[in-house]
């Protein structure tokens, strides 16, 4: 063990670069605190730096994609690859001269409450830090899901995920299977279909897949909205209430859902002529219940001739090939999984230890992962979680909920500080009573009502990761943070 006085300490220490971290760090540098960000990769981004496969494209409108804060009139479709969104979070990082705050490679191991010194320890890649404020920033969509199927240990062919593309892997000529059929499988399905070989797209379930209305920004456009930048605010307005007019469907009235049902079904119908492979291709739950996807490229890929859409189970992988349950055997080269991420049982819950040693994963095993507002968790003082449990979204940008958090932690930490007080920490009764409401509303969203089964759920089927509501009401709730819904300690030295 090092000396304890030897462990560099930070006032504020926040974990991950991406829209989370960069976003808590800017609205910090505002209000005037000092903060270290500890980043595992050389650069920032989180997922808009990790998740590099061909066509990876956000499914939001980026003019409401982007920080209200730092709107971007460059962008030059609707809806932005991800080349551009990363780079749009560099430039934000510049803007904000935030690179000299964070520490690059440091991968955190371990953090925990040092109940006698009252500041988080953080075991990191580099060695031991300690920090009066833990914000975790390192998002839901980080660790990626292999699925354990027999044989794939022997695999003697090329095998990576969607979120860790192997760019050196020249996948011309060559024989490849696609296993998932999410978000990232029909954005890189269409991307790779002309160079392979054969492509086998093994799909367990079938998605629900709307237009997609992307089109190119104009010079014109982009123009206005440099000259005009009240212009690009209201583009970002009306794109809200648009998108937040979908929160109805899922959250309150599941019946609308089926609307877009119509809409999946006929756009099927445009793009695929073959009854079978349309049958194969429709799915059986409510729109909405798994994410919506939007794709006007996907569709036609699969009817290529080098693309067959396998629907019976995996049985077996073999060193050169895949067996499935028909008993057909498919000869492979490579295998990519766009299989999605750990999200309920995110391991990162396993190494943030609280009061008693106890970790969340601890914590919300018996009743799934809980925060009050998404945010504090009671046992774990001076932790503040970024897109914590429940503040996901099916239906608009994550960036409004982000947002609705800097604001909330940003007093926070202002009450901690101008009361000289050394610890904060969420009492259980609003803790309780605002998870016991979120549930009760959960219940009539398709989420749950949907007949599918997706990772919004975790193993007992409760939602622990969606806010059920419209967003507007989070940052309604979040507004005005209540220093009576937190127990707190002062110095007693
Ligand atoms: P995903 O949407 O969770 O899709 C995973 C796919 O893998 C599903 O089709 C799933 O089938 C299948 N799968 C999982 N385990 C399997 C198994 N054991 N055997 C066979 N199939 C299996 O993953 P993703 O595409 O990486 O996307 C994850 C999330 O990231 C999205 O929901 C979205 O929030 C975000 N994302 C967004 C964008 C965008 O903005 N366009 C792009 C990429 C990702 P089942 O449906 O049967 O479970």
């Amino acid at each position: 063990m090092s000396d304890p006085t030897d462990v560099p300490h930070v006032p504020i220490a926040i974990v991950g670069t991406g829209f989370s971290g960069l976003g808590v760090a800017i609205a910090l540098l505002r209000a005037g605190f000092q903060f270290t960000l500890f980043e595992r990769h050389n650069d920032i981004g989180g997922t808009w730096l990790e998740n590099t496969y061909p066509g990876c494209q956000c499914d939001v409108p980026s003019n409401l994609y982007s920080f209200s804060f730092a709107p971007n009139p460059d962008w030059s479709q609707t809806y932005s690859f991800q080349p551009e969104i990363w780079d749009y979070l560099k430039r934000v990082a510049e803007q904000f001269d935030l690179r000299r705050h964070v520490r690059f490679d440091h991968k955190i191991y371990e953090s925990a409450w040092d109940e006698v010194a009252q500041r988080w320890r953080i075991e990191t890649s580099h060695g031991p830090w300690t920090a009066d404020v833990l914000i975790l920033g390192a998002g839901a969509l980080n660790v990626p899901a292999i699925p354990n199927l027999p044989g794939l240990e022997h695999f003697a062919g090329k095998i990576f995920h969607s979120a860790r593309w192997d760019h050196q892997y020249d996948l011309v000529g060559k024989r490849v299977a696609a296993i998932g059929t999410g978000s990232s499988t029909i954005q890189f399905v269409p991307q790779i279909q002309p160079q392979v070989k054969q492509l086998f797209v093994y799909q367990r379930t079938p998605p629900w897949i709307l237009p997609h209305m992307n089109r190119p920004v104009t010079p014109r456009e982009q123009a206005r909205y440099r000259r005009f930048p009240w212009l690009q605010k209201l583009a970002r307005l009306r794109v809200y209430w648009v998108q937040e007019f979908f929160s109805l469907a899922f959250t309150k009235f599941p019946r609308m859902a089926r609307n877009a049902a119509k809409l999946g079904r006929d756009h099927l119908a445009r793009q695929i002529a073959d009854p079978n492979l349309r049958r194969r291709l429709t799915p059986d739950y409510e729109p909405g219940c798994k994410r919506i996807l939007i794709s006007n490229d996907y569709y036609p890929a699969l009817t290529a001739e080098n693309v067959e859409l396998v629907t019976d189970d995996i049985r077996e992988v073999r060193p050169n090939s895949i067996l499935t349950a028909d008993g057909q055997e498919r000869a492979i080269d490579a295998i990519i999984f766009g299989t999605g991420f750990k999200v309920t049982d995110n391991p990162m819950s396993q190494h943030v230890r609280g009061r008693g040693g106890v970790t969340l994963a601890q914590t919300w095993a018996d009743n799934g992962a809980r925060a009050y507002l998404g945010t504090t968790v009671p046992g774990f003082p001076n932790l503040l979680l970024m897109t914590g449990p429940n503040t996901g979204i099916g239906h608009t940008s994550l960036i409004v909920m982000i947002e609705a958090q800097l604001r909330y932690i940003v007093q926070c930490l202002r009450w901690l500080k101008r009361r000289r007080l050394t610890t904060f920490e969420v009492r259980s009764e609003p803790f309780v009573k605002f998870n016991d409401e979120l549930q009760t509303r959960m219940k009539r969203t398709v989420w749950i009502n949907g007949r599918c089964r997706s990772w919004y759920l975790d193993q007992h089927g409760r939602n622990t990761t969606l806010w059920p509501d419209f967003t507007w009401k989070f940052c309604l709730k979040t507004r005005r943070f209540n220093p009576r819904d937190y127990s707190w300690t002062a110095e007693t030295s």
